[in-house]
């Protein structure tokens, strides 16, 4: 069986804040603000691998609300989402993404973020891929307040 999953996440961009995708800091004068530590690609890819196979979502899974969530790793947290996506049965077979932002430029960390993406989800980096987009100077995001990403991914159970 395969299923395809979706995952969005924004988060606001605040100073004195790192600016973290999947785990890897890149230099920026702002980073996301969170509950967490605000990673917003590891949050919008956790919530692609979820919902594939419809098993929960990461608002329910880790709660604003509690604490324990505060300023957590959020890698830790895909970890323990991707837990309850392997013990169901599934793979996942590829994820693509697309991380929308004015600044900082993305391209140069593109291998490294797949390479941590993929050793997350245990795939080759081949099947892990990312695009860095702007927002033309539109909304928030244009505006540098935001930090959009889009996830897709694919799963299969044997
Ligand atoms: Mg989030």
């Amino acid at each position: 069986m395969i299923r395809a999953g979706l995952g969005y996440d924004i988060h606001r961009l605040k100073r004195k804040r790192r600016f973290l995708l999947a785990g890897v800091e890149i230099p920026s004068r702002r980073g996301e603000l969170g509950h967490s530590d605000g990673d917003v690609l590891a949050h919008a890819v956790c919530d692609a691998i979820l919902g594939a196979c419809a098993l929960a979502d990461i608002g329910e899974l880790f709660p604003p609300s509690d604490t324990s969530w505060k300023d957590a790793d959020s890698m830790q947290l895909l970890d323990m989402a991707f837990s309850i996506v392997k013990k169901a049965g599934w793979k996942v077979v590829n994820i693509d993404c697309v991380i929308i932002c004015e600044t900082p430029k993305v391209l140069p960390y593109r291998d490294v973020i797949r390479n941590s993406l993929a050793k997350a989800l245990e795939v080759p980096v081949e099947n892990v891929f990312l695009k860095g987009k702007t927002a033309e100077g539109l909304g928030p995001v244009g505006r540098g307040k935001a930090v959009e990403v889009l996830a897709q991914c694919l799963l299969e159970r044997p």
